[in-house]
């Protein structure tokens, strides 16, 4: 840890970290969210003492009352993010105050009391410069950040909870689909819906997830890897998948994604794809996609590619669409020109191979 960081963070060194021999040989081959490092950062927050005890100490378990508040009432919220290994040898986190700003907006959404952006921005470089030589060196492997809080109050009665606790964990991981990022195959989600108007569909809270978990065993029922939503009101529109936004790729070199009208999270790497396919002189739509559109445009050739995108998953083209009244494939099926492109660009800036002309870079 820098100065900086110590006079935040007060470091309490794991007395018994996984030995370096059986750490690399996890990181060989990580997978992903089973491989957990040394260390977590904690922060407290209550209405008497504000945010307080920030701290970098041992990995471990916390003891909660069965009462308290995150239990019943779901008060809760994450962030995902990655450091990545530099060619140096050195290491750096990607946009970390973008996630700031979301976690900020996803608290605001659930009544609880938002952590100063600073301070979550301190806590994961804090914690990636304790955590260093987790970070895996291969291709696409990188050290996945989850900074949470939950509600701590202890009490039966639906209100804020007074009192909260943050956390930050750190994952060596590999590449999210097995065997790097084929081409998957989507099921669209007709019997249920991912979120409304008025929802907490663009906050980042683990309700969300555990609402999408029945669709996306539908999916895997029906032989597909991920479900894609369509919009609550009409049913008509492409929303987003379970963890990750989409994108469609035109004959005419265009791409469009689903605008952010408050029902879809607002990646981060949907931010910098855009950003990126805009360099690269591509026109980019941030505008609505019926799901009877995309069949069409797919059969006639209208549509060359789609992709989905996110932290975990980078850029992950998207082959084939089935539903109960859809079934389509998408150019050869496999990895197009224009995904291979904006996944390569975007991966490039992240390992430090290309200029970061954008500022997303923060070297640690
Ligand atoms: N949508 C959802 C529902 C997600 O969970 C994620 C992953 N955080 C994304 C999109 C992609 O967001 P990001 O690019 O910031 O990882």
């Amino acid at each position: 840890m820098t100065e900086s960081d110590t006079q935040t963070f007060l470091f309490e060194k794991n007395p018994n970290p996984v030995p370096a021999s059986e750490r690399e040989a996890l990181l060989q081959n990580p997978g992903f969210g089973r491989v957990f490092t040394d260390h977590m950062v904690t922060i407290r927050y209550s209405e008497e003492r504000g945010w307080h005890d920030a701290k970098v100490g041992p990995r471990k378990g916390f003891d909660l009352d069965p009462a308290t508040v995150v239990f019943h009432y779901a008060q809760e919220i994450f962030e995902g993010m990655k450091a990545y290994r530099l060619p140096d040898g050195g290491a750096t986190l990607f946009r970390p105050d973008a996630n700031a700003r979301r976690f900020r907006n996803s608290a605001l959404r659930l009544a609880m009391t938002p952590l100063p952006e600073e301070l979550f921005v301190e806590s994961v470089r804090a914690l990636t410069r304790v955590e260093r030589d987790w970070i895996p060196a291969a291709d696409g492997a990188a050290l996945y950040l989850r900074p949470f809080m939950f509600a701590t109050e202890v009490l039966l009665g639906v209100k804020p909870s007074a009192e909260y606790v943050y956390c930050v964990i750190a994952s060596s991981v590999g590449s999210y689909f097995k065997g790097g990022s084929p081409a998957v195959t989507l099921w669209v989600s007709e019997n249920y819906t991912r979120a409304a108007p008025g929802g907490t569909g663009e906050a980042k809270c683990g309700g969300n997830y555990a609402a999408s978990l029945a669709a996306q065993a539908e999916a895997i029922e029906q032989g597909c890897e991920q479900v894609v939503f369509l919009d609550a009101v009409e049913r008509r529109y492409i929303e987003e998948l379970g963890g990750m936004n989409v994108f469609f790729v035109f004959n005419d070199g265009s791409l469009q994604t689903p605008p952010l009208t408050g029902t879809i999270l607002p990646g981060i790497t949907r931010d910098s794809l855009i950003t990126l396919a805009r360099d690269l002189g591509l026109t980019v739509r941030e505008e609505p996609y019926a799901i009877d559109q995309w069949q069409a445009d797919a059969q006639s050739g209208r549509l060359t590619e789609a992709f989905a995108c996110g932290t975990a998953a980078v850029v992950t083209p998207i082959g084939k669409v089935k539903g109960r009244k859809y079934g389509f494939t998408i150019g050869d099926g496999g990895a197009g020109p224009v995904a291979s492109r904006l996944k390569a660009a975007l991966l490039d800036i992240q390992n430090g191979r290309a200029a970061d002309r954008h500022g997303w870079l923060d070297r640690l």
